[in-house]
């Protein structure tokens, strides 16, 4: 056993998990075989009256191997066969509630997922009152849902409709939460953790589970009466499919198992969780959702894509110039992390506004942070006021570009105009320590173009933030063809130390994010020109699970910045034809009649004060509705094709890898998380059906058709990801 100790002292046992080699618990093959062995010596072994079940480790256990899953996973399995792949847990557990001696969870930290599951098959649950120990059941996040028991024990153990948000929203619980609403029985410090467990072992030699006690009804009666449990469910199920949009299976099926598993006794119903379990583990979008936003971007936050053998940087100063919406977010993430800023901007009045508008962030995130804070309300109110102060005084406004001499790392966002920035990147070369890192913030400027007049073309790179800075985790780092190895980790070291996410791309007109994101406004203005309704390019974005929509997404950009961005894309000949075939006029038109988007209050959409936006009507004026519409499949597939196809021409290319495309559209983008990022949607069609589609969509344009790349890459059925990953 190498996962756990297992000791035994005055007859009661302490399994206390310690994975090797991991700085949290998670659950494995060999944990579960440990488990296996310890619990059925505290069962057989007539010496041992009851068992503590804790963690060696600062948390308990935080889920499980995310990775083993996707490993696991086969293009041709059978829901039938996956339901089957936590038997073996199940089976424990029930072994171990059943057995007629007291199991106690111990939860030192956090249980999550599996761990929670464990806890809840245990016969009482005392929590660590730290509020950082949280326990809950985040399975939904990642297309799957509790299989560990975890759909039947919670409402049978706190009522229905208790559970289901926990359940659905895989939200965590503080301790204060968790007790109040009797997912643990108590809290305690750590160093009386074990004591209360034995004390409780002592008081209950032969503890049965609520469950398994003739006559039990599950709390609140919502399972018992038949007739309320499916009002309830009915309405549950019509506001989960309004939010899926039936691309999300796990809600609708966790609700499912809740309420046919709380109508049937326990252990059918934990075949019921079973059955549902295998049609979430059987289907793509689980393993997309695993595949990107965990495994790939775990990766990506490890900084996979360093280059090795450099020295790790700690950036302590940097320097941001342009105090505008960019620059004044990135002041804003870097100095709440620790970091000393110097912002810079020809504009007093900029300066001014930006430390505004920080001043502002600050102020709501320390509200928000005292506010849920459960204990001692007036320390953590008068903690969190010091640190907003810390972090206020750490930026430092000026105009005088010799503050910024002892910066290691300095990121121009001034106008995105070539000859701004290269004056710019002229006064900070004169100024800056000779191995200190210049990055562009530009959005489509290729970073070789504006390094041509550098002294030091070696120290520049990229790095591209997403707006709102505070809340976008990605950022786009761009290297040149002259950016050296030690430039590229010394700015993936700072993404780090900001608690983004890096996705590395080679230097090209829009990146990557940039071009993706203009295909898919490119499309929705296409589709206008057709006559296709606006409403139903918006909806069928929305029912695809896009963020937000072709039209409004350029309402919130704005138009006259579109139509600098295209212009110049275009006049500098690195815009694909398409882009001056749709996108331009269509935007032109809007810079015309003055339509600017939201922040003029009228773009494609109107913003009435106090109402929610709505299309304007004023559109189909100019380009009217045709009296036949196209089905909404294509509508959606068009929006979903043309990104993809854009995606794959970027890994052709060389530009981007297929796990950074997937994570970057995902993150920086808003595209739809069931596919898993464009890429894993051509695998998850399977590349063939995916070239074929894509066929049939040329009679919408040329811009459909694959490349010859593409063609052979279908031909020979080489996908992105092989085996899962
Ligand atoms: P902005 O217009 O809000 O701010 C630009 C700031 O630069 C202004 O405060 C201006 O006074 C200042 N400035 C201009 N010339 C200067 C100079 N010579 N010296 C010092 N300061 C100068 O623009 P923004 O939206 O913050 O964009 C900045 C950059 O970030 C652009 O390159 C843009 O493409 C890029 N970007 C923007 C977004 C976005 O969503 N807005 C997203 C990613 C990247």
């Amino acid at each position: 056993m190498n996962t756990l100790n297992l000791t035994i002292t005055n007859g009661v046992a302490l399994i206390e998990i310690d994975l090797p080699e991991r700085s949290v618990n998670i659950f494995t093959p060999a944990l579960v075989a440990d488990l296996e062995y310890a619990i059925n010596r505290v069962i057989a072994d007539g010496d041992i009256r009851g068992a503590i079940i804790s963690s060696a480790k600062s948390s308990f256990i935080v889920g499980a191997d995310l990775k083993y899953l996707l490993q696991q996973y086969r293009e041709d399995w059978q829901a039938f066969e996956a339901a089957h792949f936590f038997d073996k847990e199940n089976r424990l557990f029930r072994r171990m509630e059943t057995s007629g001696k007291p199991f106690v969870a111990a939860l030192n930290g956090s249980a999550l997922g599996g761990g929670l599951e464990l806890a809840l098959a245990c016969h009482y649950r005392i929590l660590n009152a730290n509020p950082k120990a949280v326990v809950g059941l985040p399975e939904v996040t990642v297309g799957l849902l509790p299989a560990g028991g975890g759909t039947q024990r919670l409402p049978r153990l706190i009522g229905i409709e208790d559970a289901l948000p926990l359940l659905l929203e895989g939200k965590p619980l503080k301790p204060a939460q968790a007790l109040a609403l009797g997912v643990v029985d108590e809290l305690a410090t750590p160093d009386t953790l074990i004591s209360k467990a034995t004390h409780w072992i002592n008081n209950n030699p032969k503890p049965t589970q609520p469950w398994d006690v003739k006559g039990f009804i599950v709390p609140n009666n919502a399972g018992a009466m038949a007739e309320h449990a499916g009002r309830s469910f009915n309405a549950n199920m019509v506001r989960l499919r309004k939010k899926t949009q039936d691309n999300y299976p796990a809600p609708l099926a966790i609700l499912s198992a809740v309420y046919e598993g709380t109508l049937l006794p326990f252990d059918l119903a934990l075949d019921i969780e079973a059955k549902y379990f295998g049609q979430l583990f059987s289907d793509p979008v689980s393993r997309n959702l695993i595949r990107t936003q965990f495994v790939n971007k775990g990766q990506a936050d490890k900084l996979v894509n360093r280059p090795i053998g450099i020295d790790k940087f700690t950036t302590k100063k940097i320097g941001v110039i342009g105090a505008g919406m960019m620059g004044a977010g990135i002041a804003h993430v870097a100095a709440a992390t620790g970091l000393h800023v110097v912002l810079i901007d020809n504009n007093q009045e900029a300066t001014q506004r930006a430390k505004a508008f920080i001043q502002n962030k600050l102020e709501k995130e320390t509200a928000k942070k005292y506010s849920i804070q459960d204990t001692d309300q007036s320390s953590a109110q008068n903690q969190a006021q010091q640190d907003m102060e810390a972090t206020l005084a750490r930026i430092h406004a000026t105009s005088d570009y010799q503050s910024l001499s002892d910066c290691d790392l300095v990121i121009e966002a001034v106008f995105e105009n070539r000859d701004v920035k290269a004056e710019v990147f002229a006064q900070i070369e004169k100024y800056i320590k000779p191995d200190a890192v210049l990055a562009s913030n530009t959005s489509t400027l290729p970073i070789a173009s504006l390094a041509t007049t550098s002294k030091h073309p070696n120290r520049i790179i990229g790095l591209h933030f997403f707006s709102p800075v505070d809340r976008m985790p990605l950022v786009e780092v761009i290297k040149a063809p002259k950016t050296s190895k030690a430039t590229l980790a010394c700015a993936l070291d700072f993404v780090q130390q900001l608690h983004k996410t890096p996705v590395v791309v080679n230097d090209s007109p829009g990146f990557f994010t940039s071009r993706i994101f203009c295909s898919y406004i490119d499309e929705g203005m296409a589709m206008l020109a057709e006559g296709i309704a606006p409403a139903l390019i918006e909806n069928a974005a929305i029912q695809t699970s896009f963020a937000i929509g072709p039209l409004a997404v350029t309402d919130e950009v704005s138009l006259d910045l579109q139509q600098r961005v295209v212009d110049q894309a275009i006049a500098d000949k690195l815009a694909p034809e398409r882009l001056r075939l749709h996108a331009q006029p269509t935007i032109r038109l809007m810079n015309e009649i003055g339509r600017l988007g939201r922040k003029t209050g009228a773009g494609f959409y109107d913003y009435p004060s106090n109402q929610p936006k709505r299309l304007a009507s004023v559109i189909t004026h100019h380009y009217p509705t045709a009296s036949m519409q196209p089905d909404i499949k294509d509508v959606s597939d068009r929006l979903l094709y043309i990104q993809a196809l854009e995606s794959a021409r970027c890994v052709e290319a060389g530009i981007i890898s297929p796990s950074d495309a997937d994570l970057g559209a995902i993150l920086g983008l808003g595209f739809p998380t069931w596919t898993g990022g464009p890429l894993s949607f051509i695998d998850t069609i399977g590349i063939h059906a995916f070239v074929t589609r894509c066929q049939q969509l040329t009679k919408y344009g040329q811009r459909f058709e694959p490349s010859p790349w593409l063609l052979d890459r279908a031909k020979n059925q080489r996908s992105f990801y092989s085996n899962s990953f």
